[in-house]
């Protein structure tokens, strides 16, 4: 496979993760209540910088032998990569009209941006033509409110207008293919929705399942491996942050307790890897299939 794209089994589901690059934004608004000592020293010992995080964006493909499904599309055309995750797609043998089902972790501009066609900003045209696109019902009515409240989350205010913009901007041009879930539903043989709320009112995670075989994908239940490392430090991007890491703690719990692999959508490429339970309560990452 090419750069910035990793193929793996779970058990007969063939699995592609698809690299859509990158954002950087400030350390803060990932990690709006960690002591600020505390939180230097952990970055410097992974390397990274204090000021700015990277987060890369990673779409995953399974093909199930009947069924071609993306979940999340990533950024399009707001990202400094726009159109990565169609080339990547093709790369791996994908045409946008061979995609039967979207499944969107949550509206965030991130996740359902690339599933959007916005070179005409007065015509937005879905990206893929023939899919149903799964999203759960609550996160559909949460950015279909009148005025969506997005004072519990703690970035900057532009942000939060964006967020809020794309989100229902992207949502109205895919409605004729929306479908929308409520509670824990297989979406094809093998790929199980799971309430996961907390980031996003409708937040999902992912559990795949095949031949004994499991992973868990965790959405945005964590973006950054330090969450799992101290799991009571909050995403600044989370709607209701007690809430989120109730329910990160359950999908990690989960997780180790079953041995699972784990896949994050804005964890270091390839995304995915293992943890098991580490000091004071967290988990430790363990990057890689
Ligand atoms: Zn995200």
């Amino acid at each position: 496979m090419p750069a910035g794209a990793h193929r793996f089994q779970v058990g007969t589901l063939r699995c592609t993760v698809l690299s859509d690059g990158y954002g950087a934004n400030p350390a803060a608004w990932y990690f709006p209540n960690a002591d600020g000592a505390q939180l230097a020293d952990a970055l410097e010992r992974r390397g990274a910088g204090c000021e700015r995080i990277v987060v890369p964006y990673t779409c995953l493909l399974i093909e199930t032998g009947r069924e071609v499904v993306l979940i999340d599309a990533g950024l399009g055309g707001g990202s400094n990569t726009a159109g990565a995750i169609l080339a990547r797609l093709e790369v791996a043998g994908i045409r946008p009209k061979d995609v039967n089902t979207v499944v969107f972790t949550h509206a965030h501009p991130d996740h359902i941006g690339g599933a959007v066609d916005d070179r005409d900003p007065l015509v937005l045209r879905p990206l893929f033509p023939d899919a149903r696109c799964v999203i759960a019902e609550a996160e559909w009515d949460f950015w279909n409110s009148p005025r969506p409240d997005l004072r519990g989350m703690r970035v900057s205010d532009d942000a939060k207008s964006i967020i809020r913009f794309v989100a229902r901007q992207c949502l109205q041009a895919l409605r004729h293919q929306i479908e929308l879930i409520d509670g824990e539903v297989e979406i094809v043989p093998g790929v199980r929705a799971i309430p996961a709320p907390g980031h996003t009112p409708g937040h999902l995670a992912l559990l795949l399942s095949s031949e004994g075989q499991q992973m868990l994908h965790l959405g945005d239940a964590a973006v950054h491996p330090l969450h799992l490392e101290y799991p009571e430090w909050q995403n600044g991007f989370d709607l209701e942050p007690q809430r989120a890491i109730a329910t990160r703690r359950s999908l990690l719990t989960q997780a180790a307790g079953g041995g699972m692999h784990v896949m994050a959508f804005h964890f270091p490429f390839p995304s995915i890897g293992r943890m098991a339970a580490g000091m004071n309560g967290g988990w430790e990452w363990t990057p890689g299939w």
